[in-house]
């Protein structure tokens, strides 16, 4: 019974104007959408706007990054303390956020308990590089990051997980539905492991690397697959109004409100 998510990132992508005019082209139609939680990640400086925007309606909001610190001298930082009163979720440890800026497994870990500790839902993102897919090395990698991620972390309840292979991201170049299936079932025997069975069976563990309108059916009829984080198909309102509308007929029935 895991409500199915779908998220999306429009990673630096909008400014003030242009995320409220994407928000009104598809807030009334998203707004409809049963059986699936709809979350919208704008960037920081449009959280407020949108959250006006969706404000009554069964849209969420769900912010990039935030740092690990509630405040100070962090010129630049966002603090989860600034981040409680606007939204829900919070993307954590984004293969962007590991490569161009340097965050580590440590780093995501210390971001994850601070989130949880506000009661913010860590969106958080794993994923393997090509030359490790090659190699053979997926589980190792990715069961090292969930690990190392919720290091000291003694309850799951407010957190979703998003798979995302590097190499499939921004790329064009979407994994297979069955070897994600895969990879997905892994990820949650990891946290089975970890926290029991109970709790990995309620967990929501999305897919994310280059979903479209065309390839989302073929993630959300696996079994194990409970929505996906998508980035550059939710900057165009139809094409993420049908990714939805999919999810929904193919797993609405699971969510337990609707
Ligand atoms: C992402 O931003 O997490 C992502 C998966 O991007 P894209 O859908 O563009 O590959």
């Amino acid at each position: 019974m895991r409500k199915p998510l779908i998220a999306g990132n429009w990673k630096m992508n909008t400014n003030l104007s242009e995320a409220t005019s994407l928000v009104q082209a598809m807030l009334p139609e998203l707004d409809r959408i049963a059986g699936v939680e709809k979350v919208l990640c704008p960037p920081f400086i449009s959280l407020v706007a949108v959250r006006e925007l969706i404000k009554g309606t069964s849209v969420e909001l769900g912010a990039q990054n935030m740092f690990s610190e509630d405040k100070g001298a962090y010129t630049g930082e966002v603090s989860p303390l600034m981040l409680i009163d606007l939204c829900a979720f919070v993307i954590l440890g984004h293969s962007e956020r590991r490569q161009y800026f340097a965050e580590t497994d440590e780093i995501v870990n210390k971001k994850v308990k601070k989130a949880l500790g506000f009661g913010l839902t860590p969106i958080l993102c794993v994923g393997e590089r090509l030359e490790d897919n090659e190699a053979g090395r997926t589980e190792k990698i990715i069961k090292g990051q969930v690990q190392a991620a919720l290091a000291g972390v003694n309850s799951t309840s407010h957190l979703v997980i998003a798979y995302e292979p590097i190499w499939a991201i921004g790329t064009g170049r979407a994994a297979n539905g069955k070897q994600v299936n895969e990879t997905i079932g892994f990820i949650r025997q990891t946290i089975s492991q970890k926290y029991g069975k109970r709790v990995a069976q309620d967990l929501r563990i999305l897919y994310g690397g280059s979903v479209t309108a065309n390839n989302i059916a073929e993630f959300i009829n696996q079994p194990e697959i409970d929505g996906a984080l998508v980035g550059g198909a939710s900057l165009k309102a139809t094409e993420f109004l049908s990714i939805v509308k999919q999810t929904s007929e193919i797993k609405g029935h699971l969510s337990r409100e609707d």
